[in-house]
């Protein structure tokens, strides 16, 4: 976070409300974190504009400082731009559902396609690729090969057929065979231009589909907003899908898609794999864009379960570091009631890429060490360096809960690392800065 930044967020804190005035400064910040963030420039411009208005109006609400009242406001504005929930795939009413995608080269339309038939049959789908990059003969072998891997047949004709006329059998063959979903895999260019377009929509007229997704590489800067608008023009678009979101980019791309085309992203590539393909949540990639992580949802969150004085008290002992295993305890028991543990760990920056496996893991290992906790002493729960001296007190513990003393060993140096953690975590709510942002 870089000190500029801080300053004029703390300016901000000790203001009673927020006025035209005193976000001045503020948004502008958010604008440059936006454009570093590669988000177009008209696209920021409206941005600011509405979550200025927006901010105005607020007025003072109990309890939240400005500073974090327009943050929320930033953050919820991004969310619904980029269309708040999450939505999914259109099934044809009758018939194979068809999918068209588009894009330009290299952004990763096949391997796109690859994930998106993986991510059907996992739902009891059957599935049908259809090859119509007849540019680069590789290109067909590439789909074929992808097919292979998550076992689902591809249509080819080789690079003699015109693409339309390929995506036309395909779809007869696929109805033949009683599919249900149809992928069609197309040629990109590297920018945008008529015979590319044309060629689109030759296919597109062949197979009527149901969705046509433009498929867009996360890296891609200013020029997402020119793209898909030009895609959207000439094919009609009804979603994209955003790609290498595993990259370091921060996505800024993902604002243009629904500003600019009104569709929604309905799926994100996070890795060269055929599983790397999630729903599109639009709150995670705000976070992304911001730069924040969800510290702040976090917060909210934490704040809504634990009694305020609770979690007063807390915080003492976390400055203090004096957290326990009475604390660890009660910690846990409000974990537990946030949610599962998977949507909390969401939250957590760093942290939002969890398999479920993983998940399933960490609530296991939470119940191992609540039953080594149950078997300390009142005393030793108090104070957990009488743990850390003594083997014979690890050893005992190990024996009553049915661990082994490695794990009670473990359980010990864990406590200390998450005072640590929490120490840190806590200066930078009370700081009451947004880590991250913009810096
Ligand atoms: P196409 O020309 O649009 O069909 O692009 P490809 O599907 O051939 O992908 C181009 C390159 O990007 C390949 O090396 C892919 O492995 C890679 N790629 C595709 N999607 C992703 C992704 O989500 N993350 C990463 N890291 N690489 C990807
Ligand atoms: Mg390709």
């Amino acid at each position: 976070l870089s000190t500029s930044l801080e300053a004029v967020w703390a300016k901000l804190r000790n203001q009673d409300v927020l006025t035209k005035d005193n976000i001045k400064e503020p948004m502008q910040e958010i604008r440059r974190a936006l454009l570093e963030a590669d988000v177009s420039l008209p696209v920021v411009r409206k941005f600011v504009k509405s979550v200025t208005e927006k901010a105005i109006g607020t007025g003072v609400i109990k309890g939240v400082r400005p500073d974090q009242q327009l943050v929320k406001v930033v953050n919820d504005e991004l969310v619904s731009l980029m269309g708040g929930t999450a939505a999914g795939i259109e099934f044809a009413k009758t018939g194979p559902t068809v999918i068209l995608m588009a894009g330009l080269q290299g952004v990763g339309k096949t391997t796109a396609c690859g994930k998106l038939a993986l991510y059907f049959k996992k739902k009891g789908k059957s599935v049908m690729m259809v090859a119509t990059d007849i540019y680069r003969p590789a290109a067909i072998d590439q789909l074929v090969t992808l097919g292979g891997q998550v076992e689902v047949p591809v249509f080819e004709a080789g690079t003699n057929v015109k693409p339309a006329e390929i995506a036309r059998r395909g779809l007869a063959e696929a109805k033949k065979k009683n599919i249900d979903v149809v992928i069609v895999d197309t040629a990109g260019r590297l920018q945008v231009d008529r015979g590319m377009m044309d060629e689109l929509k030759q296919v597109k007229s062949a197979v009527n589909p149901t969705e046509v997704l433009l498929v867009v590489d996360a890296m891609t800067g200013q020029e997402a907003a020119a793209l898909v608008a030009a895609f959207n023009l000439d094919l009609g678009i009804t979603g994209a899908i955003l790609t290498k979101l595993d990259g370091d980019s921060r996505g800024g791309a993902a604002l243009s898609v629904k500003e600019v085309s009104g569709r929604p992203i309905k799926f994100v590539g996070e890795g060269e794999s055929m599983a790397a393909l999630e729903p599109f949540y639009p709150d995670r990639l705000a976070s992304r864009i911001l730069g924040m992580g969800d510290v702040l949802s976090f917060v909210e969150k934490a704040q809504e379960v634990m009694v305020q004085e609770e979690a007063e008290e807390m915080q003492k002992r976390i400055m203090e570091a004096k957290f326990d295993f009475n604390d660890f305890l009660k910690q846990t028991r409000n974990l537990a009631r946030m949610g599962s543990m998977g949507g909390l760990m969401k939250l957590i920056p760093g942290m939002n890429k969890i398999s479920p496996q993983q998940i399933a893991d960490a609530e296991k290992s939470l119940k191992v060490m609540e039953s080594m906790i149950n078997s300390m002493t009142p005393k030793e729960r108090g104070d957990p360096e009488l743990l850390a001296k003594s083997p014979g007190r690890r050893r005992r513990v190990a024996t009553g809960s049915g661990r082994s003393q490695e794990q009670v060993s473990q359980l010990v140096s864990q406590l200390f690392q998450m005072r640590a953690r929490m120490k840190n975590l806590s200066a930078m709510m009370q700081g009451g800065s947004i880590p991250g942002l913009g810096a």
